[in-house]
């Protein structure tokens, strides 16, 4: 069969590609729509809040909320450089070790992030 048969008929001839049937007579559920595509939230949509809590012992640690994963993860290191102190990922959130909120804030601003101390 040529191309010219497949297209001579009616254009309801053109076989389901699922079901195989000529489409007039398909009973396919249609096609789910396309998963949606996860794009990385920009920075200057991220507003990030930077409280400070006290910690058993009277410890004190600078708490970032409000960060996407993946920025939480890459400024983690980037953040206990700029402050000089120890720091984790905790729930999402970065800690840093100390007092450290207006440090942490003009940083995070100056990478583009919304941030405001808590
Ligand atoms: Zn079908």
């Amino acid at each position: 069969m040529t191309l010219k048969h497949i297209f001579k008929g009616t254009k309801w001839d053109v076989p389901c590609e699922r079901c195989a049937k000529p489409l007039s007579e398909c009973q396919c559920p249609p096609p789910p729509p396309p998963a949606p595509v996860v794009t990385s939230v920009p920075a200057s949509a991220q507003k990030v809040v930077v409280r400070l809590e006290k910690r058993p012992g009277g410890k004190k640690v600078t708490v970032l909320a409000g960060l996407e994963a993946k920025d939480a993860e890459e400024l983690l290191p980037r953040l206990k450089a700029h402050c000089g102190a120890g720091g984790t990922i905790k729930d999402g959130k970065v800690e840093v070790q100390g007092e450290h909120r207006d440090k942490v804030v003009l940083e995070l601003e100056k990478l583009g992030y919304k941030a405001r101390k808590g």
